[in-house]
């Protein structure tokens, strides 16, 4: 707990709900603009979002200048036009989708949907950090479940599963160490986990991934209706900033999630340009190519000067460098690279960074090489 808040002799700690003074606030990182301010640097390149290095859809940015003179507007508060858009992509019916202001706000809404306080969610250990914030807010427990080899060790989490267990969090590929669940590991995971447990597989990064091993999740939904798909724009699609995330799961599952959303969460905006992203192949197709070079380039790279590489089937890579620089991430920060460090996932001397552009690649590398 940070510290008593009291004002007015008024103990607002006693006053929020059970469990909230206790949970931790989100950390976001720094920001490009933050770090150029603090350090008095003049290029900045952010390596640590795994946020799309091309910008956003020109598609999108054309949408968005047209539909500006519509936001006196209410949304559309179901999202009818995108989702009759996904759909058709997906190859879903349109009532599996559930939207949210990005992947996040899905997330929270499976917790505030489906638990009572003291359910429990498995997830990895390490791992995306939402699972664990969005599960202290409803008042669950989240058991995290070491990861074997950088991957969310299936067995194990299967034995993690209680009584209280409401939900397993899974994300494939996995953040922060960019690994996969496997279809065989999938199928096992559908076949032994009771129908009861829902398993939330959280596909944010599943258009960088190239492994044959990787599975058609929406292809399970029908026979497994506890199982939920989240996806997002953030990523590959470049509209991490105007929050649009979903999930793929069965009617009966996204007509509890839509109890719970806010009304209007997705903006008019938000949706226009998702849409436009969403037919924007092309935009698409070059931003996979070019990370998966990326990807290539300085998993070699790293891996030929001796850090721990984990082969990564994101638009990220995470490595240890423990035994060849100190600090890795504050000495990238004062030579300008903003990188994910490891320490808040509780991964002392390993770092993710972002794949970028072939030429902050090369800038990352050399900059690594003069602190060798
Ligand atoms: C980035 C990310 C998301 C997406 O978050 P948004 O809220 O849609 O921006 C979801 N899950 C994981 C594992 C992520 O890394």
């Amino acid at each position: 707990m940070d510290g008593k808040r009291i004002k007015m002799g008024i103990d607002f700690n006693e006053l929020a709900r059970k469990g909230i003074p206790d949970k931790q606030a989100y950390e976001p990182g720094k920001s490009v603009g933050e770090v150029k301010k603090e350090l008095g640097l003049l290029n900045v390149i952010k390596m640590a979002s795994n946020e799309n290095p091309l910008g956003p859809s020109p598609r999108a940015v054309k949408a968005l200048e047209q539909a500006i003179s519509t936001i006196h507007s209410y949304p559309n508060g179901k999202c009818t036009e995108l989702r009759e858009k996904l759909s058709g992509k997906l190859g879903v019916d349109h009532g599996m989708l559930h939207f949210g202001s990005g992947a996040d706000e899905v997330i929270a809404s499976i917790f505030n949907a489906f638990f009572n306080p003291g359910d429990t969610a498995v997830m990895g250990k390490p791992t995306f950090s939402s699972y664990e914030l969005s599960c202290a807010t409803a008042g669950g427990i989240a058991i995290g479940v070491p990861l074997r080899e950088y991957r969310n060790d299936i067995e194990a989490m299967i034995e993690a599963i209680d009584d209280n267990t409401k939900a397993m969090f899974i994300a494939s590929p996995h953040n922060p160490t960019g690994t996969i669940v496997t279809k065989d590991e999938l199928e096992f995971l559908l076949e032994k986990l009771p129908l009861q447990v829902l398993i939330v597989l959280d596909e944010a990064y599943c258009e960088f991934a190239e492994d044959s091993q990787y599975p058609d999740s929406l292809s399970y939904i029908d026979q497994h209706p506890n199982l939920i798909v989240v996806r997002t724009f953030s990523k590959v699609y470049g509209l991490a900033g105007l929050r649009v995330g979903y999930a793929v799961a069965s009617p009966e599952v996204v007509s509890i999630l839509d109890k719970v959303k806010l009304a209007f969460n997705v903006t008019i905006l938000s949706q226009i340009a998702a849409e436009a992203a969403l037919d924007d192949e092309d935009s698409v197709e070059k931003y996979r190519r070019m990370n998966s070079e990326g990807r290539k380039y300085l998993t070699e790279e790293l891996t030929g000067l001796g850090f721990e590489v984990v082969p990564s089937q994101a638009n990220f890579i995470w490595f240890g460098y423990g035994g060849l620089v100190d600090d890795l991430p504050q000495k990238l920060l004062e030579r300008g690279i903003i990188v994910r460090d490891g320490n808040p996932f509780g991964a002392p001397d390993h770092v993710r960074v972002t794949v970028g552009t072939p030429e902050q690649n090369r800038e990352f590398m050399s900059v690594i090489k003069q602190l060798l």
